[in-house]
């Protein structure tokens, strides 16, 4: 086969050739020309977001995941308390990471298939007077589910509580504007939705609280306060960047503005997702979420009840079709995902279809709706 594969994971994720291209070069890390491609990184990803005015950006070494550990680390006192709103995977990591930066941690569970309540947080913070921030992942790409940013933050923000939002999986795809939307930080990475490599996150900061992040991360390389004042000084990362990683960023971000920035790319992966669950309904493969919970970015399907199906096998005949699927994270129920994002358009999402139900008749499978 002369191309890639396509992949139908919500990270790393099929990226142009554009992109793969940009990363044929040796960069100097002190060198004026690289930290001009920081610059230009740092200053576009605050467009994004609409940042300019009430935040920073810090980049930092590191899967999506360094970053939310950082931002946990940077923002939140020693002495502070945390409630995770908690509807998935990606919560209960990002509640389990503020337990190991050791600082006190409280979950609030929902249901995995709906998103997190802003009333309830509401009552929550009404209820108990200690906690200092609030985690809200934005899209849980767990299940899929896309959680009510705007409500928890105006929550947030009538309570006077700090909002650490994990938004790696909506950022750049779904519509985030810092100056209607308060949050003290918001975390992404080069790998998803930008369509970037992956290999660095980011952390906007809001600007009012910076200040008084000096000195509580209790780890040296996650300190993104101390990042940032370096990076402001000189130009430079601190410690080794990523360089082909953030070179890679560089060019796909200039694919993004030229598409048409954050509405295109909604707009596109709104198309892939209806693509993708309406071609999956006709050959009986039903969704796990209700329509009006699912977030564009990836979908969870549930696996045919059918004693040929194994995901094992079923992953290795859609990989020799040219197509890598993704296991589910549900404990209760038996489902794969498939991711809408990436450099990928109505066309894969049809051959993603047109191979899964190849791969269903192959096992014996029926194909049709229920
Ligand atoms: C991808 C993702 C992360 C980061 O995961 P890594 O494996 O560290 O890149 C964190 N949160 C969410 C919601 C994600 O989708």
């Amino acid at each position: 086969m002369d191309r890639d594969r396509i992949l139908l994971t919500p990270g790393p994720l099929t990226t142009t050739l554009r992109t793969k291209l940009a990363m044929l070069h040796d960069w100097g890390s002190w060198d004026g020309d690289f930290n001009a491609v920081t610059a230009s990184v740092r200053r576009r990803l605050l467009d994004i977001v609409h940042g300019h005015d009430t935040h920073v950006v810090v980049p930092l070494q590191g899967s999506g995941t360094f970053s939310v550990e950082a931002a946990v680390a940077t923002v939140v006192p020693r002495d502070g308390h945390v409630l995770v709103l908690d509807n998935g995977a990606y919560c209960k990591r990002a509640a389990k990471l503020t337990e190991m930066m050791g600082r006190r941690c409280s979950v609030m569970s929902f249901p995995e298939d709906e998103p997190v309540s802003a009333a309830a947080l509401d009552a929550r913070l009404k209820a108990v007077g200690s906690i200092t921030h609030v985690i809200l992942i934005h899209c849980e790409t767990g299940a899929g589910v896309l959680n009510p940013l705007e409500e928890v933050a105006a929550v947030c923000e009538r309570h006077g509580k700090g909002l650490i939002v994990d938004a790696m999986s909506s950022f750049a795809a779904l519509p985030i504007d810092a100056r209607r939307v308060r949050f003290d930080a918001l975390v992404a990475a080069s790998g998803k939705c930008l369509e970037g490599v992956p290999g660095m996150g980011f952390v906007f900061i809001r600007k009012a609280v910076l200040d008084g992040c000096a000195g509580r991360s209790q780890s040296l390389a996650m300190d993104l306060h101390d990042q940032h004042v370096y990076m402001e000084k000189t130009g430079q990362w601190r410690f080794t960047p990523p360089t082909h990683v953030v070179v890679a960023l560089a060019e796909a971000i200039t694919q993004f503005e030229e598409e048409g920035g954050q509405p295109a790319r909604l707009a596109r992966y709104e198309d892939n997702c209806r693509t993708l669950v309406d071609g999956m309904q006709a050959i009986g493969l039903k969704p796990f979420l209700a329509p009006r919970h699912q977030a564009p970015i990836i979908v969870t399907f549930h696996a045919p009840e059918h004693p040929a199906y194994d995901f094992r096998r079923f992953y290795a005949a859609a990989k020799q079709r040219g197509f890598m699927l993704y296991p589910g994270k549900l404990t209760t129920v038996e489902t794969f995902r498939v991711g809408c994002i990436g450099a990928i358009g109505r066309l894969e999402m049809q051959q993603a279809v047109n191979a899964v139900a190849d791969t269903l008749r192959e096992f014996g499978i029926p194909t049709t709706p229920r």
